[in-house]
C-alpha cells in the first residue's frame, strides 16, 4: 500500500515537472531556408532563462512539417501559407500570427529558356501544389497566354531542385530561397522573374501556432511572437551577424546568402487584411481551394 502511494506521488511529481517543461518550451518547425530567418534568428538571439525556450525542429520537406503541425507534434512552424490555409480548411486548429517574409521568390530557368513561352511542354518544379510558387507559376504562364496544362508540373523537395535543373530533368523551378540563389551562384540557372515583378507584396511563408497552444499558453505564445517580431526587425540591419547566427541551420555559402537576401523583405511581418484577401482571391482563382479560410478564421493579428 505504502509502495503504491509513493509511486503515485512520484508519478504526480514527474507529470508536474513535464507540464512545467511544456509551458517553458515552444517547439517550432522549420525548413532550412532563408524564408525562415525570423524564426531561426529568434531562436539564436534567445538568452539563458528566456521563456518560452524556443526549440527548433528541422524538417526536410513541407509534407513532413505539415504532418507534424497537423498532429500537434510541434507547437508552431514557419510554413507555406497556402499549406496552412488548407489545414485550417479541413479543421486543423492553426492560427497565422505573422509573415515569414514578403516577396523573396524567383522563377529560375535553365540557360536555354528565354521566355515563359519556352517552358511549353517542359517540366517545371514547385515544392508543393499548395504554395505561392504555384500561384506565381500560374501568373507567369497566364501572362504568356499559357496555362498549367501546357507544362508538366513536378513536386520536388526544395534541396533537390538545383540538381534536377543541372541534370536537365526540369527546365525551371520556383521555390523558397536560397535554392534560387544556389542555381544562379553555381551558374546552372538564371532568373526569369523576381516575385516582386509579378505580385506586389506577395505572401509566402507565415508563422503559425497551434490554436490549443495559444489558448493554453497565452503568455508564452505572446512572448514568443514578441521575440519573433524583434528578430524580424533585427535581420535587415544585421545581415552579417544573422549569417553567423544561423550558419548551423542553413549551411550555405555567404555569396548564396547575400544573393538570396537581395530578393527577400523582412521589414513588415504583420499580416495585413488587404494582402491576405488578395492571397485568398489568387488561391481561389488558381483552383487551390473553393473556400479558403477568412481573415477572421485564420489570422490572429492581436499576437503580433
Ligand atoms: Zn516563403
Amino acid at each position: 500500500m505504502k509502495k503504491s502511494i509513493w509511486a503515485a506521488a512520484l508519478l504526480t511529481l514527474s507529470l508536474a515537472s513535464c507540464q512545467e517543461n511544456e509551458t517553458e518550451t515552444i517547439k517550432i518547425g522549420y525548413l532550412p531556408i532563408t524564408h525562415a530567418l525570423p524564426a531561426l534568428t529568434a531562436a539564436a538571439l534567445q538568452e539563458e532563462g528566456d521563456s518560452p525556450r524556443i526549440e527548433l525542429v528541422k524538417f526536410g520537406s513541407w509534407t513532413d512539417l505539415s504532418d507534424a503541425l497537423n498532429t500537434g507534434r510541434i507547437d508552431g512552424a514557419s510554413v507555406l501559407v497556402e499549406l496552412a490555409m488548407k489545414s485550417r480548411e479541413i479543421g486543423i486548429g492553426l492560427k497565422a500570427v505573422a509573415l515569414g517574409h514578403t516577396d523573396g521568390n524567383v522563377v529560375i530557368v535553365a540557360p536555354g529558356i528565354n521566355s515563359a513561352s519556352d517552358l511549353r511542354g517542359k517540366s517545371f518544379a514547385i515544392p508543393h501544389r499548395q504554395s505561392s510558387h504555384y500561384l506565381l507559376l500560374n501568373q507567369v504562364l497566364g501572362d504568356a497566354g499559357l496555362s498549367v496544362d501546357d507544362i508538366n508540373i513536378v513536386e520536388l523537395a526544395p534541396p533537390d531542385m538545383p540538381y534536377a535543373l543541372s541534370s536537365e530533368q526540369i527546365a525551371g523551378y520556383c521555390v523558397a530561397e536560397p535554392f534560387g540563389a544556389k542555381a544562379v551562384d553555381a551558374g546552372i540557372g538564371k532568373v526569369l522573374f523576381e516575385s516582386a515583378e509579378l505580385w506586389d507584396h506577395s505572401l509566402c511563408c507565415v508563422l503559425v501556432l497551434n490554436e490549443k497552444y495559444i489558448e493554453q499558453h497565452h503568455k508564452a505564445a505572446h512572448e514568443f511572437v514578441e521575440a519573433y517580431k524583434e528578430a524580424g526587425e533585427y535581420i535587415d540591419s544585421h545581415r552579417e551577424e544573422v549569417f553567423e547566427l544561423t550558419r548551423e541551420q542553413l549551411n550555405i555559402d555567404k555569396t548564396v546568402y547575400d544573393l538570396s537576401l537581395r530578393w527577400i523583405s523582412f521589414d513588415d511581418l504583420a499580416i495585413g487584411r488587404a494582402y491576405y484577401d488578395d492571397l485568398t482571391r489568387r488561391v481561389s482563382e488558381a483552383g487551390l481551394s473553393d473556400t479558403p479560410p477568412t481573415y477572421e478564421e485564420f489570422i490572429a493579428p492581436d499576437l503580433y
